[in-house]
Order: structure tokens, then sequence, then C-alpha cells
């Protein structure tokens, strides 16, 4: 593989239309399935535009295969109903985006598969171990405290116990951290997030390390719906070109945001991987390559604060979803972790005061003021 730079620009080798430089838009859902001639799999309206943008982003993830849905949830959802069934049993990290939460506490067990949370370490997740579980899922870095999971021992401990290992890798993207080539089976996207990249494009991405898989997760795909539309497909791919770009820029951006507001007085804790001061800051130098543009951070105020401090931005809006060029915003109180109550949030860690920038692609030093003058006028 090329540089990531290059790849973004140049994904599939395959020519284009008379040799237009940018793929088309090909609307048709019906194929011809004479003489092998129809899309693979006919039935989940896999358009040509959907198919592209699997292979592309298996491409950049460097797996065997992959596929698109409608939203990040129906590619996590999907790729976890395809093993589990009643009476099957599932180990989460315990830090996961609220959606998953609820999806693992309310939707799973209605269909008779419990869930175990493990608290991140390859012992907890050892100790949950049982005969019937079927799938270990990580979020490393999480969202929204940015926690760190060794990949390589969760992903030995689930081999030997042919335990299949699903990661959700959207607060890393493919440029900062390629889980599959840590032995992880499968890597699960909220599109929605980096990969789209600008704030306006809903979709989930599924790349496997197994080919084995592909009729498995398709076949449910199927039963659930959640397909793309090509016009969405070509924004992603068109997106997906300065992925590379993008991401370095608010790897550093990050960065600097992070070391502006752990020297800050008001600021009582800062959660972001690439500091040394990270409990795990030394797993994510082994396997990331850029600690990625999602910086918490709990602010010496209360909930009424948090507020303030959010009405009193200039430049960085509180709003909901990250990974944008726009730098966001927001209270997982409010926004992400709302399905939870007060204590389950405390419990895993999600204070009042919490606060979850999405940095963006703007001058480091404006992001910076803006913060800076937001505190003041809060504080
Ligand atoms: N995974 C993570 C880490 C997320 O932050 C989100 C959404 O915020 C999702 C998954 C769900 O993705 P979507 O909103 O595209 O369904």
């Amino acid at each position: 593989m090329e540089n990531f730079d290059t790849t973004c620009v140049h994904p599939l080798k395959e020519d284009n239309f008379n040799g237009a430089v940018t793929s088309g838009i090909y609307p048709a859902v019906a194929y011809d399935y004479l003489d092998h001639k129809s899309l693979q799999y006919p039935g989940f309206y896999s358009t040509y535009n959907q198919q592209r943008l699997g292979q592309i982003i298996c491409n950049l993830e460097q797996g065997k295969w992959g596929m698109v849905f409608s939203s990040g949830m129906a590619a996590i959802s999907t790729a976890i109903l395809s093993f589990t069934t009643n009476n099957d049993h599932i180990i989460f990290s315990k830090d996961l985006y609220g959606g998953t939460l609820k999806f693992a506490n309310e939707e799973l067990p209605k269909r008779g598969i419990q869930c175990s949370f493990a608290n991140n370490t390859s012992e907890s997740f050892k100790s949950l171990l049982q005969k019937n579980t079927r799938i270990i899922y990580i979020e490393t870095p999480s969202n929204p405290l940015l926690s760190i999971i060794s990949l390589a021992e969760v992903a030995s401990i689930a081999k030997e116990h042919n335990i299949i290992t699903i990661i959700d890798n959207t607060f890393a993207s493919p440029i900062n951290q390629l889980p599959l080539l840590h032995d992880i089976d499968i890597s699960v996207h909220s599109g929605t997030k980096y990969l789209g990249g600008h704030n306006d494009l809903p979709y989930g991405a599924l790349v496997s390390n197994n080919i084995d898989h592909k009729e498995i997760i398709h076949n449910t795909a199927k039963m659930y719906g959640g397909s793309l539309t090509p016009y969405e497909c070509y924004m992603a791919e068109r997106s997906l070109k300065t992925l590379a770009l993008r991401i370095n820029r608010q790897n550093e951006n990050a960065e600097k945001v992070a070391q502006f507001l752990q020297t800050h007085s008001a600021i009582k804790q800062v959660y972001y991987p690439g500091l040394y001061s990270h409990p795990n800051h030394n797993i994510a130098s082994q396997q990331m390559n850029g600690f990625g543009g999602m910086v918490s951070f709990e602010l010496d105020t209360d909930l009424s604060g948090i507020d303030t401090f959010q009405r009193n931005l200039q430049l960085i809006s509180p709003a909901l979803s990250l990974g944008g060029v726009e730098s966001l915003i927001c209270s997982p109180v409010f926004t992400s972790h709302r399905y939870l109550t007060r204590d389950e949030r405390i419990a895993i860690g999600i204070n009042d005061n919490l606060l979850r920038l999405s940095v963006g692609i703007e001058d480091a030093n404006d992001l910076i003021s803006d913060l800076q003058q937001a505190i003041e006028k809060t504080l």
C-alpha cells in the first residue's frame, strides 16, 4: 500500500467511465443476474456505489472485505446480530458510545443475549469469559473518555477461545489505527464522523478480516435493511479523498489543545491518549499512528457552569456529532449519554462537568483563544 495520502485520493485502481477522474453515480438497484453480471449480493439494494465504497474503506482499513450501511448503528447492530442468538454472551468494554450501550442494555437482552462489561483491562475481559461467549466488542479510543485497550491482548484472548472480536474504530479512523493488523476480526465505523468528515452525511461501515464473514453479515444486513443510497455513497467517497489530510491536521490541533487544557488551572482533568499523563499512553503509542482529534476534559464547575461555558464559545459550536472539519463540543450528559441515569453515568466515569471536544481543522491558536475566553467568562 502507498502512503495513506495517496491511497485516499486514488483508492481503487480501476478505470472510471471514459477516463473520468472521479467515479460516477449509478442509481440502478436491479442488475442483470445472468452470466455472473449481477452485483455480488442482490437483495440488499446492493448498488455499484455501495460496493465501491465498501471496497475503498476495506482498502483503507486493510481488511479482506467491507460493506457500508445507512448509519454507524446499522453497522454495529448488524455485526453483533450476525454472530449471536438466544443464550449467547457478549463481553463489551465498559466505555461505549451511548447508543451501543443502550443496544447492549436493552435490545440484546430482549433477544436472550447476555451482556457483560469489562473494565478495559485484559484481566477483566478474561475474568468475564463464559462458555457461551461469542463476541468481545471494544471501543478504543472510547467515547467520550478516550480510554485505551490493548488490541493485541484482547485479540489474543479471543483467538484462544474462538471468539469474534469487533472494534468500533470511529474515533481513530484508519489513518490513526488499523485494528485488523492487530488481529481484531471486524472493525465498524460511524462513517457519519471522521470518514464523512463534514457533519452532513450519516452512514456506517464495516470491514472484516475474514472472507467467511461476508455471507453471514450480508444475510443479516438484508434482514435489517439499512442500505445507503448511491448519491450518499458518492458523497462519502468524495470525503475520503481528504481523510488523511483532515485527520493529520486534527491530530496536530488536538495535541495543541490538549496541552493548553492540561496546563490551565480551571481544568480538572484532560482525557487525551497523546498526553504522557494518559494512563495508557504507552499502549496508544504502540497501536496508534496518531492520537486523534477528540479531547475530553472536566471544567472546574457544575452543570449550569457547563451550560454557560458552551454558550460563551464563539467559534466552537456546541453540537452533537464529531469528526468533522468544524470543531464541535458537547456535554455527554445531555447528548451521547443522556439515555443513562446519573448513577449509571457516574459509575462509568462520566461526570457532570465533562465536555467532549471534537477538534476540527481550524487554526489551533484560534481554537485555544476561544476556549480561553469562554473559561474566563464562565468562572
Ligand atoms: N460509534 C461511535 C463511537 C459514535 O460516536 C457514534 C455516534 O455518535 C456511533 C457509533 C453511532 O453512529 P451513527 O450515529 O452513525 O449511527
